[in-house]
């Protein structure tokens, strides 16, 4: 027997929405970040989607491996560079550009004495404080690079911390401007959030990973008024059906009363599949295309929804948990989160078909 939760993946909504990117980056070149999986959905389905990106952006060298061996001959961005020493000749035999943000790898490629030659993307830390080198050792970090053979070309990079919160940037873009100024190499800086919002951070690439995959990165502005389409469908079907009377209750903790009669919809999805157990009662959910709402805690492998607004409902009824009827943003703010994380968190156990 087939379990019937399924991860439907639309590379469509993927070429739109990188169509869509393309459209706010006024000519800038797209690095489309798959990291994670393609944050969850799966990096062979990044190539369908993305096959018409300048390059592909990530952190995963196998990842980059499997990007080449299924045909992809553009550029390949390591967003957080060697992890060792020994990277280095992995980078350099696959093709991929590395992030340089510490002294340790730079020191790295100064001693690298392998065959071929690694572009390099050198790290500003511009305020985020995790990676990147310190404004007033970055021209100094530069030269060094500069001066190497085996190190063909030096772009730079920073990463903003609050792109997402208008004005929230605003130090972090001149912190990045000031200290890539008059610098060779092309220069990257933009998210999703800046790419949208934020005019001055396009410079030469930008690198949107979120709304390729159809979710917002902002706090209360839909992907669909973005005009992005979800990637995603996370989908199961009812596989038993209660009737409750006034004063039941529902699942582990008792967390939800009945305050009448009413049916509810028991759905094989739970957080063993990635569903978020923190999702509370009343989290958006649709039965048979119509949107109803979460009742009782999330187990693991199960989660119950109130079937009043679809009587006809029964088992086997096709129930979508997050995609075009229920947006993914609105289920990770109610139980607390962001898209990003119900993407990137969905279980190798649920079967995932391209569409
Ligand atoms: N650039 C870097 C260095 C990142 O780490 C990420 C993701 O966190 C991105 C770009 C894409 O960010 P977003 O998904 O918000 O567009």
């Amino acid at each position: 027997m087939t379990r019937p939760t399924q991860a439907t993946i639309s590379s469509a909504a993927m070429q739109h929405n990188l169509a869509r990117a393309r459209s706010w980056a006024a000519g800038a070149r797209v690095w489309a970040v798959v990291k994670a999986n393609a944050y969850g959905h799966g990096i062979e389905s990044a190539l369908r989607g993305f096959s018409a990106a300048d390059g592909l952006a990530l952190i995963e060298f196998e990842h980059a491996q499997r990007l080449r061996d299924a045909g992809w001959r553009g550029p390949v961005l390591m967003l957080e560079g060697a992890f060792e020493p020994a990277d280095l000749d992995a980078a350099a035999a696959l093709g991929l550009a590395l992030a340089v943000h510490s002294e340790a790898q730079l020191r790295w490629l100064e001693a690298w004495r392998g065959a071929g030659r690694i572009p390099v993307h050198l790290k500003l830390n511009s305020g985020m404080n995790r990676l990147g080198f310190p404004p007033a050792e970055f021209r100094l970090a530069h030269a060094r690079l500069s001066a190497l053979a085996s190190v063909p070309t030096v772009a730079t990079m920073a990463h903003f911390a609050d792109a997402d919160v208008r004005g929230g940037a605003e130090r972090a873009l001149q912190c990045f401007l000031a200290a890539s100024r008059g610098l060779a190499g092309e220069r990257s800086l933009a998210n999703s959030a800046a790419l949208i919002d934020i005019p001055a951070a396009r410079c030469d690439w930008v690198r949107p990973g979120v709304i390729l995959y159809g979710a917002s990165p902002f706090a209360g502005r839909s992907a669909a008024s973005l005009g992005l389409r979800p990637a995603m469908t996370l989908a199961s079907r009812l596989i038993g059906v209660q009737r409750l009377q006034a004063g039941d209750t529902v699942g582990y903790g008792s967390t939800f009363t009945a305050p009448g009669p009413m049916r509810i919809g028991v759905v094989a999805c739970g957080y063993a599949d990635g569903y978020p157990r923190h999702a509370p009662n009343g989290t958006p959910v649709a039965v048979a295309g119509v949107r109803t709402r979460l009742v009782g805690r999330v187990a693991m492998d199960m989660l119950t929804v109130d079937l009043t607004p679809v009587p006809g409902a029964d088992i086997g009824a096709e129930v979508e948990l997050w995609g075009a009827t229920v947006p993914i943003d609105e289920v990770a703010e109610a139980s607390g989160t962001i898209g990003y994380e119900l993407m990137c968190a969905l279980a190798a156990r649920v079967r995932v078909e391209a569409a």
